[in-house]
């Protein structure tokens, strides 16, 4: 490490909350699927800020959309209309193939927005008693960190110290059908859940699950909520997880991407009958919406509009997985995923997962672990095959190093 990327990291280190403990390495700008550190060294980056630059750093349609729109006007807060937001909202929409979009900022704002959608809901309109509403949660769940998204979480890590938590939630396994089905009783508004659980581990349910998780929520007068805050937006290979096996759910919770890894943007997205329950003053964000939000959002679904990047996801998704799968037996021990997402297990004898990363990032690469052995791979889709290559080039001679 430099002298001058160890006094950066250190003043992070000094006045910044240690809530996260970053690879040893200082990004002062990026291109496509690439970033520079300060000293000049570039990286392939293969975590794509978990997503949220599947469209590649300084992407310039979307740089350009934000340029645009700084020149004009960057907040004007829902009290008035700005003349982006209608047409962010319609483009969104339309691309879910939902009629409403509810706007915030961060995932975990999506997150409780659809929470507090589902709820006033069940009040509303399934009428269920007051305060009785519960919601079917998975186990191994990531949604975010506010205190009512932990209340549900098991990983002890995210929850422990942080309690008084929210009531209203049951977990169950991921992947289990009648699991759930024995979890919904009268009370039950929504499941909620992520179609491919990404930091669990980038964890595929059977191909039957979600098709009949949807089943069994029209069948129960339940809301199907699909968290598609990481695996949404081009990632997997479709403009959503969910299309991959065909399911439509009641609402998506959208991020991440969606700000084109510019501005945060999250979204509620459903229909009219559900999203229509929230009345004025009911909810709502000063950020949420914002025109610089709306436009950057716009320019996004623009380029999502034309099934360019989910085609080129599933094409260089397949290579990239069926290259992985001949490291089975030489390090790895199991991958999955979809799309240009893998989640790599490494075998806990040879290295763990941060030990893995750490010998990446001194051969030119950018990715994180999860969850111990456990790599994750989630390259902006701009990335090209001949990137991808070397990734898994390098990966393969890093494991045999150890
Ligand atoms: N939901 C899922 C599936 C996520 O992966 C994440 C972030 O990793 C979130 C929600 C929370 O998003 P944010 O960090 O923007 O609050």
């Amino acid at each position: 490490l430099s002298a001058t990327q160890a006094a950066a990291i250190r003043l992070v280190e000094e006045h910044a909350a240690h809530n996260y403990h970053p690879l040893q390495v200082v990004v002062e700008s990026g291109d496509g699927a690439w970033v520079t550190d300060i000293d000049g060294r570039r990286y392939l980056d293969c975590l794509a800020a978990y997503s949220a630059v599947n469209f590649g750093h300084s992407n310039p349609v979307l740089i350009n959309a934000a340029k645009a729109q700084l020149d004009r006007i960057t907040l004007t807060s829902r009290a008035f209309h700005s003349d982006r937001l209608g047409p962010f909202v319609a483009a969104l929409a339309e691309l879910a193939g939902k009629d409403m979009v509810l706007p915030m900022n961060t995932g975990a704002e999506a997150v409780e927005s659809g929470i507090k959608v589902a709820r006033a809901w069940g009040y509303r309109v399934k009428g269920v008693a007051p305060e009785k509403a519960n919601i079917v949660v998975m186990d191994g769940n990531f949604h975010g960190r506010t205190i009512s998204i932990i209340s549900f979480s098991d990983d002890a890590t995210a929850r422990d110290g942080f309690g008084p938590f929210t009531p209203g939630f049951r977990s169950v396994p991921y992947g289990d059908v009648d699991a759930i089905a024995n979890a919904i009783d009268e009370n039950t508004v929504a499941v909620l859940v992520e179609p491919i659980q990404g930091e669990a581990g980038i964890v595929v349910p059977p191909a039957s699950y979600l098709p009949a998780l949807r089943e069994l929520c029209t069948a129960q007068n339940v809301l199907m909520i699909a968290d598609e805050i990481q695996s949404g937006l081009g990632r997997t290979g479709a403009t959503f997880a969910c299309d991959l096996v065909g399911v439509v759910p009641d609402l998506y919770l959208l991020g991440k991407a969606l700000g084109g890894g510019i501005v945060p943007v999250s979204a509620v997205v459903g229909n009219a009958d559900i999203l229509g329950v929230l009345n004025p003053g009911e909810h709502g964000s000063t950020f949420g919406g914002n025109p610089l939000a709306a436009a950057v959002g716009h320019a996004v679904v623009d380029l999502l509009a034309t099934g360019e990047y989910q085609a080129r996801a599933a094409e260089l998704g397949a290579h990239l997985h069926s290259r992985l799968l001949t490291l089975v037996g030489l390090g790895v021990v199991e991958v999955r995923g979809a799309g240009l997402w893998a989640g790599i297990d490494i075998d806990p004898m040879l290295a763990s997962g941060r030990e893995v990363c750490e010998a990446l990032l001194a051969r030119g690469i950018l990715a994180k672990d999860t969850h111990g052995s456990t790599i994750r791979l989630a390259p902006p889709i701009v990335i090209s095959k001949e990137d991808l290559d070397w990734l898994v080039d390098e990966l393969a001679a890093t494991l045999e190093s150890f």
